[in-house]
């Protein structure tokens, strides 16, 4: 059924890079065998999935949005396709996303723009908009995303879906191509709360081949989202996530789910987290540094494409034809910003700096979370804005991140949910929910009661 669905409406969305309809067929036939023989099966069986297309996947494509890994089959699957295989779950495809995960938008993928379900001239967010752009369509009931500056959250924000970037090293990132290694965060995307908890509970957990992971019990966010609720918590609002930039409907729903949460018990609570209005700028300094390191691999040698390779070139020439051909604008400007913030006598002065702002946020969080349970607040300052009106303007593509961004500075749990349609455009606005390292299953437990 779910590849009908795909079959007659992704020519329009767009959701998917590739569709494995062999492989999806065979693992659905794979499962039903298990089950004549009366074998255990997986926590997911035979639920359809969409793959963010930046986890590797044996013998099926994984471009990352980038012709640079155009036509690259990888050898190997990451821990979270083998832990959605082990959960018997099927995996439809790949969906689209901004090339190596560098935007806000989508627009960014060197294989063409994903429409938003609710109206195809707008933009379904970014970068994992092939994700949230196949659970608004119906084209797959779960999804996976990564969130590295808020690329899962924004994209269920203005899809009216539901998205959570778990703690740091929740998730293994084993087989996840790298973009900015301290911040990126796989994590589970759904049309419920209740579906991504269990989606999230059968990707997450101890990875010894990602040195990062954490080795503790994963947080129980299945049965915290089967008991939602806000009774006696303390919800903080923070100052600095409102004001200028923030779309008047936006503000409306937010203001509406705060009372929602007082009316249910909950206590809210004011705070002031400065720090916070220098996050976007400590991003945009870590992230393309980042990447500048982790982007050195594609050398035309190792993997995907190679330009210019006619016997008469160096190596080096080799390598700086296929990068031309094959890295689009965005990922050379974040190239160039980090290369330029790590050179030697400026490394202190921008990278250096950029990282003792990161502290002074993860002070301002703890401090928040020595008074509040969780913090709340709207997830991206607008709705999904029209294709192509943010495309030639970085700044204003990098300020829909305004919210997100934070918490994967301080490496915290968050969670978008839907929290109504906004009455100026009929479009859906998200409720972010924050909760400190390791307490993910309260994002469950709050987003249960007010979804
Ligand atoms: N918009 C952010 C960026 O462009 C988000 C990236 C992400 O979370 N992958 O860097």
């Amino acid at each position: 059924a779910h590849l009908a669905r795909i079959d007659a409406v992704d020519e329009k969305v767009h959701a998917f890079l590739h569709v494995d309809r062999e492989g999806a067929l065979a693992q659905a036939r794979a499962v039903d065998a298990k089950r004549e023989r009366g074998e255990k099966l997986g926590p997911l069986a035979g639920v359809p999935l969409a793959l963010k297309d930046i986890f590797t996947t044996e013998g099926v494509p994984t471009t990352v949005g980038s012709k640079i890994l155009e036509g690259w089959i990888p050898p190997y699957d990451a821990t979270v396709t083998k832990r959605l295989k082990a959960a018997d779950v099927v995996i439809l495809g790949k969906t689209n996303m901004d090339e190596f995960a560098m935007g806000s938008s989508t627009e960014n993928s060197a294989y063409g723009p994903t429409g938003n379900p609710w109206d195809l001239t707008r933009i379904p967010g970014g970068s994992g908009g092939g994700s949230s752009a196949a659970l608004a369509s119906y084209e797959a009931p779960l999804a996976i995303g990564t969130d590295t500056g808020g690329s899962i959250r924004q994209p269920a924000a203005v899809t009216g879906t539901v998205g959570v970037k778990p703690t740091y090293g929740g998730v293994s990132r084993y087989g996840m191509v790298a973009f900015s290694s301290s911040l990126d965060q796989g994590g589970p995307c759904a049309r419920t709360v209740l579906d991504a908890a269990l989606l999230h509970e059968a990707i997450a957990g101890h990875d010894e081949l990602d040195s990062t992971s954490i080795d503790a019990p994963v947080p129980p966010v299945v049965e915290a989202a089967r008991n939602g609720s806000v009774e006696g918590m303390r919800v903080g609002v923070v100052k600095q996530f409102s004001g200028e930039g923030y779309q008047a409907g936006v503000v409306q729903r937010f203001n509406e789910s705060v009372e929602l949460l007082r009316s249910l018990g909950a206590t809210v609570v004011e705070l002031d987290c400065p720090s916070f209005d220098l996050a976007l700028s400590a991003y945009y300094l870590i992230a393309p540094s980042e990447c500048s390191s982790n982007l050195a691999r594609f050398d035309a040698m190792r993997y995907g494409l190679r330009v210019g390779d006619d016997g008469t070139k160096s190596a080096e020439d080799v390598t700086a034809l296929t990068r031309e051909a094959g890295f689009g604008d965005e990922v050379k400007r974040r190239v160039m910003l980090g290369t330029y913030a790590l050179s030697s006598g400026y490394y202190d002065a921008y990278y250096g700096s950029a990282q003792k702002v990161r502290t002074l946020i993860t002070r301002d969080f703890e401090k928040a979370f020595e008074q509040v349970d969780v913090i709340v607040s709207p997830t991206t300052p607008t709705t999904a804005f029209p294709i192509g009106e943010r495309a030639d303007d970085p700044m204003a593509m990098y300020l829909a991140d305004l919210c997100t961004i934070p918490t994967n500075l301080a490496g915290n749990a968050a969670m978008s949910l839907p929290c109504g349609l906004a009455p100026e455009d009929g479009l859906p606005v998200g409720l972010q929910i924050i909760a400190p390292a390791m307490k993910d299953d309260r994002l469950y437990k709050v987003g249960a009661a007010v979804e």
